[in-house]
């Protein structure tokens, strides 16, 4: 059987910013904060017609503002294909349900990605697969730790993408401090970054760290 999370990182990409947001794509992770694994990826394109036909509402300043963002992340919610809002909805409430119990779930912020789309579960008369109580805000806890630098994987505004980064940089600002892990210090010996595994792959990573004046050491 495989292991359930408590936690999932949740990223909508859509075509306006107001709770009714039309949506177009939903990207989550689901993840261990006090073991700092990164586990099951959901993601889903949403043809931008069903997600109107639901009642999403397109905004001409996030549609604008789509235009100037990189080719690679406009080109993916552009591209034909995606599944319906309704069908999205629900792959992600039984992806959820696979994967999570209790699930605390976090948006960039909670009166974001959270409440867009719970508003388009009800819309279609379904029911979120998590409690209103455990909507989790990692825009807050950002504010609490600008110290802690957020490393971007893959396309920025890719909605699986930016889950995966936002999870893991969620993981390194709640873990403890100084970290048991790796840090990558600059010349001056200020903590640059850090990985809060002691695994193989997170040495590698400290170590392989883009712009290296750094040194990888251990803090143990
Ligand atoms: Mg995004």
């Amino acid at each position: 059987m495989s292991k359930i999370y408590s936690n999932v990182m949740l990223d909508l990409e859509t075509m306006g910013n107001g709770p009714d947001a039309a949506i177009v794509a939903i990207g989550a992770v689901a993840f261990d904060v006090a073991s700092g694994e990164i586990g099951p990826a959901y993601y889903n394109r949403v043809t931008l017609e069903s997600a109107v036909q639901g009642g999403g509402v397109i905004d001409a300043s996030t549609v604008a503002w789509w235009m100037q963002q990189g080719d690679e992340a406009r080109q993916e919610i552009c591209r034909p294909g995606g599944v319906t809002i309704g069908d999205a909805l629900r792959s992600f409430a039984i992806w959820v349900a696979e994967h999570a119990h209790d699930t605390e779930m976090w948006g960039n912020g909670a009166s974001f990605d959270n409440v867009i789309l719970r508003g388009a579960y009800a819309r279609q008369g379904l029911q979120p697969p998590w409690a209103w109580w455990n909507d989790r805000c990692y825009r807050t806890v950002k504010a609490l730790h600008r110290d802690v630098p957020m490393e971007r994987l893959g396309t920025h505004h890719n909605a699986l993408s930016d889950a995966t980064s936002q999870a893991q940089h969620l993981i390194k600002m709640l873990a403890p401090r100084p970290p048991d892990g790796w840090a990558v210090m600059n010349e001056d010996g200020r903590i640059v970054t850090w990985y809060p595994q002691r695994d193989h792959a997170s040495i590698i990573a400290a170590q392989h760290r883009p712009g290296a004046v750094l040194r990888a050491m251990h803090l143990e």
